[in-house]
């Protein structure tokens, strides 16, 4: 085999990255490799997949729901948690800064349903705005959903406590609304709390979680809840042209991911603390804004440093670090399978590195200003 080692971080030529974009960059195991070519296969689109059904039937009985559905992307099994809980001019209802509402909301114009957007706290909706938006009234339309993520992408990976949820929950059957739960990076929510995932299952009637992330599969998510509602959404599947034909290959792996890939997340939130300890003890600490995580995401916040996420994401990554910019003041540095501790030293030293090059660059600037004045 030719390039990096399977378990490796990825390269470009001969440098190597300290890659804190995503842990969406994870590559298989050597276990799910192995599952993979051992897989036993079907026609999903016939009569079925044997790997895929298993799949779908532990990750179901993981969450504590009837049934389960493996689709190819989490953006997917959150479309058709919409498309079978909402119909045309009913309303979704969600956190302001979820990843439904700012990067899936295009799926409305797909449902006819209308996705609100409910401001809220480190991802947590304000039960008293959502409690307003949720009541019937006078030509408003029937809110048909409510939906919750954890742990939270945006609010840097915060996780929604579980009496929030059920408080949501409480106010959405109230109103007869369903519950449906994002759960991209639900494993990490439930190890940060010490929780069993079916715990927080328990808060919604439809859950969708994420096998491509933390958990290191390289493809997939499944949705999971009461076994007619699973049935309307394979057939949906299908004419999103979600079914796919020997997928067993693929749902492989995404065993392998619920069944040993969950428990080690743990390292990858001390992993995070350690980066967020370590970046608060550099000499730029000063101007930089580091958030505590509650699991693997750090934000460190660069506006007081007058450069934009953009400049160090690009001086990051001539000092071998790659992080992504989020939004013009914010960067966003995940951490996954491929990080360890001494990587994560190296990115603070990075940091450091960074910052000295950025301010020379202004120094730079600001002699040659003096020269042409
Ligand atoms: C990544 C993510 C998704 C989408 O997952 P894909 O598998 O990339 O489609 C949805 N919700 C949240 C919270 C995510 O982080």
């Amino acid at each position: 085999m030719s390039g990096h080692s399977i378990d490796n971080p990825p390269t470009d030529g001969a440098q190597t990255f300290i890659d804190l974009r995503s842990d969406t960059v994870t590559r298989p195991t050597q276990g799910m490799y192995e599952a993979m070519a051992a897989a036993e296969l079907g026609d999903d689109g016939l009569d079925g997949d044997p790997t895929a059904r298993l799949l779908e039937a532990e990750t179901a009985d993981l969450l504590g729901k009837a049934a389960g559905l493996y689709v190819p992307s989490a953006t997917m099994a959150n479309l058709l948690a919409v498309m079978t809980q909402a119909r045309r001019q009913e309303t979704v209802l969600m956190e302001a800064t979820s990843h439904l509402y700012r990067a899936e909301r295009g799926a409305a114009t797909l449902t006819g349903s209308f996705f609100e957007g409910i401001p809220g706290q480190a991802g947590a909706m304000s039960l008293e705005l959502l409690s307003a938006a949720i009541a019937p009234g006078r030509g408003k339309l029937r809110p048909a959903l409510v939906c919750l993520e954890t742990s939270h992408n945006d609010a840097g990976g915060a996780v929604l406590p579980l009496s929030h949820m059920q408080a949501v929950q409480a106010l959405a059957l109230a109103q007869g609304a369903a519950v449906h739960l994002d759960g991209a990076r639900l494993f990490n929510a439930a190890v940060a709390l010490g929780l069993a995932p079916r715990v927080l299952a328990d808060a919604a009637s439809t859950v969708a979680v994420c096998l491509s992330k933390g958990l290191s599969a390289p493809m997939g998510a499944v949705l999971v809840g009461p076994g007619p509602l699973i049935q309307q959404a394979r057939e949906l599947r299908k004419m999103l042209g979600g079914s796919q034909r020997q997928v067993g290959i693929a749902a492989a792996a995404g065993r392998v991911a619920i069944h040993t890939m969950v428990k080690r997340l743990v390292e990858d939130h001390a992993r995070a603390s350690q980066l967020s300890e370590a970046l608060q003890r550099t000499t730029v600490a000063s101007c930089l804004g580091v958030s505590c995580p509650a699991t693997n995401i750090v934000q460190v916040d660069v506006s007081a440093t007058g450069h934009s996420a953009e400049k160090w994401a690009a001086a990051l990554r001539r000092h071998g670090v790659l992080v992504r910019p989020w939004g013009r003041a914010l960067l966003r540095c995940v951490t996954h399978r491929h990080i360890d501790g001494m990587q994560i030293t190296q990115a603070a030293e990075a940091f450091r590195d960074a910052s000295v090059a950025l301010q020379d660059g202004d120094a730079g600037r600001n002699q040659l200003t003096e020269r042409s004045s």
